[in-house]
C-alpha cells in the first residue's frame, strides 16, 4: 500500500466572520518530500491555506487530510497531536519568545511532543548546531540579528524531525544574503526528506523551487512543476 500524501486538500473552503471567503475551494496534494512555493497577491488565501495544511484552523467546508489524517475528525487534542508530531512551522517574524536563549526558544518547539526537559534540550542544542548557530546558542532573540532569528526558528521547527515545514514569507524580512541563507537550509531539510511548503513574494525564489502553486481570489490558479528544477 503506498503512504498517503503529507497533505490533501478537497474543496477546503475557509470563510471569516464578516463574510470573508478567504478560501473557495482549493484542491491541493502535496506528495512525501515535494519542495513547493505559494505565490499570489496579498489577500489571496495563501496564509489561509498554510494555516489549514498545519491545522492551525480548520476549513469552513471541504477536507484536508494531513498524513492520511482527516483533520475534521479530531478533536482539539487529537490535532495537537497531529501538529506536533508532524508538522513544523516558520514565520515572516520568527516568533521566538523574547529574554529567552536559542537554546530555549528551539526546545519549545517540543513542548507537545512528549519529551522531557534535558532531552529537549539535547535535541535543541543539536539543531542550533544543524543551522550553523551553535556558538550562538546562549544568546537570546534581542543579541541576533533577523537571520540568525530566523534561523534559531528554522532550528525550533526541524526539532521535532516533522515531516511537513511550512514556512509563510521566511525571507520576507532578511537582506537578500540572510535570506538566501535561510533558502538554502529549507533546501537541506528538503533534500534530507522533509516535504516543505513556502508562501513567498520573491520571484527569485519561487522560481529556483521544483513546483509552483498559484492562488489568486481563494482559489489554486495555477499548478506548475517546473522543469529542471528536481522534483515533482
Ligand atoms: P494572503 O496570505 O494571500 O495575503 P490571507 O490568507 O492572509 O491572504 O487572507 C485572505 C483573506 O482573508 C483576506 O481578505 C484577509 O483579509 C482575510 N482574513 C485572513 N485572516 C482573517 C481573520 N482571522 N479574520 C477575518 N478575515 C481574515
Amino acid at each position: 500500500m503506498t503512504a498517503p500524501p503529507v497533505v490533501e486538500l478537497r474543496g477546503a473552503t475557509k470563510a471569516y466572520p464578516g463574510g470573508v471567503h478567504a478560501l473557495r475551494g482549493v484542491d491541493l496534494t502535496l506528495a512525501e518530500g515535494e519542495l513547493v512555493a505559494v505565490v499570489g497577491p496579498s489577500g489571496s488565501g495563501k496564509s489561509t491555506m498554510l494555516q489549514l495544511m498545519g491545522t492551525l484552523d480548520r476549513p469552513t467546508s471541504g477536507s484536508v487530510r494531513i498524513a492520511g489524517h482527516e483533520v475534521a475528525a479530531l478533536s482539539d487534542a487529537g490535532l495537537c497531536a497531529l501538529r506536533a508530531r508532524h508538522v513544523g512551522f516558520v514565520f515572516q517574524h520568527f516568533h521566538l519568545a523574547a529574554g529567552r536563549d536559542a537554546v530555549d526558544n528551539v526546545a519549545d518547539g517540543l513542548l507537545y511532543a512528549g519529551v522531557p526537559p534535558r532531552r529537549r534540550r539535547a535535541l535543541a542544542r543539536e539543531a542550533l548546531a544543524r543551522v550553523g548557530l551553535d556558538h550562538r546558542r546562549g544568546h537570546t532573540p534581542q543579541e541576533l540579528s533577523g537571520g540568525e532569528k530566523q534561523r534559531v526558528a528554522v532550528a525550533r521547527a526541524l526539532v521535532g524531525a516533522p515531516r511537513l515545514l511550512l514556512a509563510d514569507e521566511p525571507t520576507g524580512a532578511l537582506d537578500t544574503a540572510s535570506g538566501a541563507v535561510v533558502m538554502e537550509l529549507l533546501h537541506e531539510l528538503n533534500a534530507a526528506g522533509t516535504t516543505v511548503c513556502v508562501i513567498t513574494h520573491d520571484h527569485g525564489i519561487a522560481d529556483a523551487l521544483p513546483r509552483r502553486v498559484r492562488m489568486r481570489d481563494g482559489l489554486v490558479v495555477a499548478d506548475a512543476a517546473r522543469p529542471g528544477k528536481g522534483r515533482p
